[in-house]
């Protein structure tokens, strides 16, 4: 019998997606958020510089090294690491206000941060997006042209330590197609959803 009194509600689950750069993450999740409702994505911090076409407050929040410290120094991170040579962290009040309101949230963050999560939240859901071959990876990232030659060198090497890890998460989807990657992630979300209720 559930001890949930009337106006108490359960609170959202978290969902934490990994994957080297350029297997399509941002592709997917941008799917999965048109067939899903109930489900908020986690703005990062980020000290890299934005590209073309990224806002600040909507892809990341764009921050000094310094503003960062600043926040890991008081405790603002749920998780952070450093990531392509920049540092990146999730916030830890916008994630807490969503889950305490119902909300699932969704979080697009590396290896390092994924562990974390994990052991802060045990009961947090890891996802991991892997592509087809190696090969297909290098060409997709290549193809992309948002990276300079040092950029997707060093994304490049960071993809084969990624994809290494790739076995400690608890679901793995291979992006061959986008439509099929999509539809394995929204199952996903709903296995849980219902096994919540
Ligand atoms: P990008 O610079 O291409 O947007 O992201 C680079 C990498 O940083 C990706 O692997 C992405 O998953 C990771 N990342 C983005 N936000 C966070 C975060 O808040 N924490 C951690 N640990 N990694 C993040």
């Amino acid at each position: 019998m559930s001890t949930m009194s009337a106006n108490s509600k359960a609170k959202g689950r978290l969902f934490v997606l990994s994957g080297p750069a350029g297997v399509g993450k941002g592709t997917i999740i941008a799917e999965v958020f048109k067939l899903l409702d109930g489900l908020v994505y986690s703005v990062s911090c980020t000290t890299r510089e934005p590209r073309p076409g990224e806002t600040d407050g909507r892809n990341y929040y764009f921050m000094t090294e310094e503003n960062f410290a600043k926040m890991v120094e008081e405790g603002q991170f749920l998780e952070w690491a450093h990531v392509h040579g920049k540092s990146y962290g999730t916030r830890r009040d916008l994630v807490e206000k969503h889950l305490s309101r119902g909300i699932d949230v969704l979080l697009e963050i590396d290896v390092q941060g994924a562990m974390q999560v994990k052991e802060k939240m045990p009961e947090a859901v890891t996802v991991f997006i892997e592509p087809p071959s190696f090969a297909e990876l290098v060409s997709r990232l290549k193809a992309r042209g948002t990276e300079t030659a040092e950029q997707l060198e060093i994304r490049t090497a960071n993809a084969e330590k990624e994809l290494a890890a790739a076995g400690k998460y608890e679901h793995r989807i291979i992006n061959d197609k986008i439509s099929e990657a999509t539809r394995d992630l929204v199952k996903i979300i709903q296995k849980y959803r219902r096994n919540h209720q």
